[in-house]
């Protein structure tokens, strides 16, 4: 399996090229350069299901034994027996958990298994890298989790100083490996990012650091993604069964996971994308209007984004893979805050594509609704796939799965003043408070951080 740019000017690579470099050289992201297809079978067996449905895309690249262990073994972290269970919600309306992971947050289906295919290579090529990422939150202890203890990753995360709550920072610097070094930062999180960016833009820095990330548009995360889609539809009757998807998005990785499997033959006849009010994207869907506006605070945080990164992979599939198509439009989206799609393909957009927005009241009222009707306490993100999947539903004939993407207990003021009841931390996770810290405070200043990194990697 080769990969090509969204952009159409970088080089083709292979999947483990595309898996280290993550970005490509000419600004745009990797994708297959065909979509394998997905045959018929399958019994709801998520490591099996995974192993078949990702092989495809390592083709070529990596050990397919290799490959099928390591999938094994990232899936095995999971505290849930069948790693993504399925809970009917009544009315055809079922909830996908992909929170059963050390992190409870769907980051770790695709980062557990990210975080082995690097070192798997790594080791290989006798090399090793430093990930450096900045976080609000969730993402960085996915990361860490991800990266921990492995041979030839050295981790080191940014987050905003007293600006993430106690469980999100307690997830991260409570983690006692080696490799894992936690910074905090005076200053906000496009502080600890723009840190970031300066340390990639650092030529010397990044070549002697040999810095990597994995970040949302690695393309090895979009496709750990696409499984779940897959396995929710063996469970509900067969791959050639209609199912449609409702997906709480963000950076847009998850959902378009699904579109994938669809690309793939999955029967999905519509793709419900679920905002909180930064709805960039369902106001895209609706209208074919890409602009950006303000980033508003929610109740649902990893969500609050205007720019989501992997909608590039869509627009590339939309102009029939035209990358210079794909460079203009977003050249003017970046002039101009907003671009318009042609109309004929806003029209095909529309086809199997819907969005609706929704904002924190109706967030709180749908938690405490669904607590009372099913007893199912959602988080806010997944609330919002759940509204998302209510309002959107066309053919009552055809099952609909609302993919909840964090556990309660994540985002416990939330689901405390919609529900009165403070969801508990699942015992795995009960200890987190009294651990012991390991994080370095620093100043918002290039120099000091790069001088720290420096100092506590093991980079050659
Ligand atoms: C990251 C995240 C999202 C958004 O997913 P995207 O792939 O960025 O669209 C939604 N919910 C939770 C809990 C997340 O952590």
């Amino acid at each position: 399996m080769q990969y090509v740019s969204t952009r159409g000017a970088a080089p083709t690579l292979d999947f483990a090229d595309a898996l280290l470099v993550g970005l490509a050289s000419d600004g745009g992201l990797y994708v297959p350069k065909s979509w394998p297809q997905i045959p018929d079978g399958g019994r709801g067996d998520y490591v099996e299901t995974a192993v078949e449905v990702m092989s495809p895309f390592v083709e070529g690249s990596i050990d397919q034994d290799a490959f099928a262990q390591m999938v094994s073994d990232a899936y095995s972290v999971f505290d849930a027996d069948d790693v993504a269970p399925l809970v009917d919600l009544g009315d055809g309306l079922h909830l996908m958990e992909l929170f059963h992971g050390p992190t409870l947050a769907f980051k770790d289906i695709a980062l557990q298994l990210v975080g082995r295919l690097f070192d798997y290579e790594l080791t290989s090529r006798g090399e090793r890298v430093t990930i450096v990422g900045a976080t609000s939150g969730d993402t960085g202890s996915a990361a860490i989790e991800a990266c921990r203890d492995r041979r030839n990753v050295d981790i080191v995360i940014l987050h905003p100083a007293g600006r993430v709550t106690e469980v999100q920072r307690r997830q991260m610097t409570t983690v006692q490996s080696t490799n894992v070094h936690n910074v905090a930062i005076d200053g906000t999180f496009d502080d600890c990012q723009d840190m970031v960016k300066a340390m990639f833009a650092d030529e010397p820095f990044r070549a002697r650091m040999n810095l990597s990330a994995v970040n949302s548009i690695n393309w090895a995360r979009v496709m750990a993604q696409v499984v779940y889609y897959v396995v929710a539809a063996e469970r509900l009757g067969g791959r050639r069964q209609p199912v449609d998807f409702a997906v709480p998005t963000g950076n847009f990785g998850n959902v378009f996971a699904g579109h994938v499997a669809r690309l793939g033959g999955l029967n999905v006849p519509r793709l419900v994308v679920g905002s909180n009010r930064n709805d960039i994207l369902t106001r895209f869907l609706n209208d074919g209007n890409l602009e950006t506006r303000q980033v508003i605070p929610t109740l649902s945080p990893s969500m609050d984004i205007q720019v989501s990164s992997n909608l590039e992979r869509l627009l590339f599939e939309l102009e029939g893979r035209d990358g210079a198509a794909v460079a203009r439009l977003l050249d003017a989206f970046r002039e101009n805050g907003s671009v318009a799609i042609d109309r004929a393909l806003h029209a095909s957009l529309a086809e199997g594509w819907s969005g609706a927005r929704f904002d924190d009241d109706q967030v709180l009222a749908c938690i405490a609704d669904e607590a009372d009707r099913s007893g199912v306490v959602l988080d806010p993100h997944s609330a919002v796939g759940v509204l998302a999947a209510r309002a959107c539903r066309r053919d009552p004939g055809v099952p609909v799965v609302a993919l909840a993407t964090a556990h309660p207990a994540k985002f416990p003021d939330a689901v405390e003043k919609a529900t009165g009841v403070r969801p508990a931390l699942p015992d795995r996770l009960g200890d987190l408070l009294g651990l012991p810290e390991r994080m370095t405070h620093l100043p918002n200043d290039l120099a000091g951080v790069e001088a720290f990194v420096e100092e506590h990697v093991r980079a050659v």
